[in-house]
């Protein structure tokens, strides 16, 4: 292990194992294993912390994605085959929903200075085919404003937030998970509130969508054996749901460990071949799910951090359209930011538990000696 991990998971979750020990006691003797009270209070913990009307826990991520745009799809406020605007800088798991849906992604390149969907000059690609709006808060940055908003319901585009990196964060007070009309969560291990295996979320005010969403994932069924829709297996595990009840309490706590080593770093990182992401602006917030810097000598720099003991990661390394799996999506050169972002971006260590503030002085103290 190196002396400055990229991230422990074992570290992570060690403050919260004797409550942990005790939910998953509880659920291996209640005899329910599927669904049952650790799911539904779960999904109102969840629905109450985000301030929507519905949560609706499921499988994973992806899944939470990927039953939003078909529910839709189901309920026919979405076109077969109709268009999604998406960032072409997000993880692929944003674009696999959207296809896997019917729908055809419109790739959009990032504003360099928050690495996310711009929020100006949307218009330009929405054509009379388009029928949403993926909305990631990569990195945990919100990504969010009001013309966006007024964009979508002017053009009447669902907007949605793939929300798996910013859990917990605000925009003027209003919770991400609420900005939009439906939202994705993941609670992988990795992410800023993880559970002990996969697990994921919906919330909406959308009752309708709410009720589709949880009939898809239960074989396409909400009264026994009535089958309205060809739905999935895509529950939430009572078991993940007993360990998430654990941790989504502290969901601020944890997410402020991590702005406090984001705040050294922005503070004490000075070298001119290390370009810092922007710090946050107000209304909106960061959870710092990825501290994410850019360096044009890159390779140097990781063979620099991998010497100094210090962990680092790509968040991402190939943008979706570079991916074999969509050849043909949108042509090499056509997304340069997204395309010079995944030659240029490091993730540094950024989970609170794993990196102290002391740590990340330590590890900006380094950095400032970097050169190629
Ligand atoms: C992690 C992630 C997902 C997928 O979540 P899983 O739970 O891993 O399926 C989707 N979108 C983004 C932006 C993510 O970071």
């Amino acid at each position: 292990m190196p002396r400055f991990p990229f991230l422990d998971l074992a570290t992570v979750n060690a403050p919260f194992l004797p409550e942990l020990q005790q939910a998953l006691w509880r659920v291996g003797s209640s005899g329910r294993y599927v669904g049952g009270v650790e799911v539904e209070s779960f999904e109102r913990e969840l629905a109450q912390m985000t301030g929507t009307r519905h949560a609706v826990g499921v499988s994973n991520g992806l899944d939470a994605l990927r039953l939003i745009l078909r529910g839709y799809v189901a309920m026919g406020a979405i076109p077969a085959g109709g268009e999604v605007i998406a960032p072409a800088n997000t993880y692929v798991a944003t674009i696999l929903a959207i296809t896997d849906a019917g729908l055809r992604p419109v790739l959009v390149d990032p504003d360099p200075s928050t690495m996310n969907l711009p929020l100006e000059g949307l218009e330009r690609y929405i054509t009379p085919r388009t029928a949403a709006v993926m909305n990631v808060h990569l990195y945990g940055r919100v990504n969010h404003s009001e013309s966006l908003e007024r964009v979508c319901r002017e053009r009447g585009l669902k907007l949605i937030e793939d929300n798996a990196q910013a859990i917990g964060a605000r925009w003027h007070g209003r919770m991400t998970g609420s900005l939009g009309d439906a939202a994705a969560f993941s609670f992988y291990p990795t992410k800023n509130i993880g559970a002990l295996g996969d697990a994921g979320a919906v919330t909406t005010d959308d009752t309708h969508l709410a009720a589709t969403v949880r009939a898809l994932a239960n074989y396409g069924s909400s009264r026994r054996y009535v089958n309205l829709y060809q739905g999935f297996n895509c529950r939430l595990d009572p078991l993940q749901a007993a360990v998430l009840r654990v941790k989504l309490p502290f969901a601020d706590r944890e997410n402020e460990l991590r702005r406090a080593v984001a705040e050294v770093y922005l503070s004490q990182i000075h070298n001119p071949l290390i370009r810092l992401p922007q710090a946050p602006s107000e209304p909106g917030e960061h959870v710092w799910h990825q501290f994410v810097v850019q360096s044009p000598e890159r390779e140097a720099l990781t063979a620099f951090l991998d010497a100094n003991g210090i962990g680092w990661d790509i968040h991402y390394p190939t943008p979706p359209h570079l991916q074999p799996c969509y050849r043909g999506l949108a042509a090499a050169g056509t997304l340069p930011e997204a395309e010079r972002l995944s030659q240029e971006c490091v993730s540094l260590p950024i989970s609170g538990r794993c990196t102290t503030t002391a740590d990340a002085r330590a590890i900006a103290t380094l950095l400032r000696r970097f050169r190629p």
